[in-house]
């Protein structure tokens, strides 16, 4: 089969990875880094032009789509989606969940549940905004953001004000969220590959920190999750329209909490603490799913 891989580096460990288990399956594999591709309407249609050669149409596109190229790459996926490929993740579910106020959106309408959150832009709304979440201390988040980069505890709406007003002078949106103090300094990152959890993973933060992102000092021990928790992660995948997802949350004694659900979730903290081989399972996956596509037009 032939397999296109859109990343910014193949030196990336999951993009590495992905390309490795691809290759030793024995398909054919086009690297493609995004920022490199011409996305040309012609007269003859829609091409995709890499290093000045066209690319031949494909039969299974993955895309690894980081923050700092949404906009841009996300033209180059969906070029290739109109072009017939087969694409996991797909562009409408990395809109989704790009956006994080977005994507607690969509998860809360369809009841799944999410921490307090509120958005606002008006100077004289925050101490209202603060007392919406249940008060200080309240996390603060960018709309856009990963590895946990921007996330602040703030614990004095003096200090909400001030750290909001600087972030709004720099055109910044944020979000302001219910600290659950209950899961200080843990969460849980399950993968979700074509609806099914295929590993999960707890993450404690350093001493004395709340985050627990790996790329912020946290470490991770493998956990078997409830059938419910699965459920709840699934259907999170399931509601951004993500095939792979690596969805968030926070334990509490009601239940789990979505903090966020990621389109292009990294793997390498997940395969080391969980022995699982992901990029063999996203794989197998999209190779499964361009079967039975091609099954149902035979
Ligand atoms: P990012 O997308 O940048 O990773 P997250 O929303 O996942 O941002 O937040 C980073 C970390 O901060 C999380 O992994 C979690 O440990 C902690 N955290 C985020 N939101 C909350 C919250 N509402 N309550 C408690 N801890 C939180």
């Amino acid at each position: 089969m032939k397999i296109i891989i859109i990343s910014r580096k193949k030196t990336f460990y999951s993009t590495g990875r992905i390309i490795a288990a691809a290759k030793e399956k024995g398909h054919k594999v086009l690297f493609v880094d995004p920022l490199k591709c011409n996305v040309f309407l012609g007269e003859k249609g829609l091409d995709v032009y890499y290093r000045k050669r066209r690319i031949p149409g494909s039969d299974l596109v993955i895309t690894r789509i980081g923050n700092s190229l949404t906009t841009y790459g996300l033209s180059v996926v969906r070029q290739f989606e109109m072009m017939g490929a087969k694409v996991i993740n797909r562009s409408s579910g990395i809109v989704n969940s790009k956006d994080k106020m977005r994507s607690l959106q969509l998860l809360k309408i369809k009841g799944i549940e999410v921490p307090r959150t509120v958005i606002t832009r008006n100077p004289e709304n925050i101490v209202e905004a603060v007392k919406m979440v249940g008060g200080v201390p309240v996390i603060l988040k960018p709309l856009y953001g990963a590895q946990g980069l921007g996330v602040m505890l703030a614990e004095s709406v003096e200090s909400v004000e001030s750290i909001i007003g600087t972030l709004w002078g720099l055109e910044q949106n944020i979000l302001i969220q219910q600290y659950i103090s209950e899961s200080k300094g843990k969460d849980i990152r399950a993968f979700v590959i074509g609806g099914k959890v295929v590993a999960a993973m707890r993450r404690i933060a350093e001493p004395d920190k709340f985050r627990a992102n790996i790329h912020r000092g946290g470490r991770g021990e493998k956990i078997e999750l409830s059938k419910s928790e699965k459920k709840i992660a699934v259907k999170s995948a399931k509601v951004l329209g993500l095939d792979i997802a690596g969805v968030d949350m926070l334990e509490t004694s009601k239940g789990p909490l979505i903090m966020e659900v990621n389109s292009s979730p990294g793997f390498e903290a997940l395969e080391k603490v969980t022995g699982e081989d992901i990029a063999d399972k996203i794989i197998d996956y999209g190779v499964s799913l361009v079967e039975k596509l091609h099954n149902k037009r035979i």
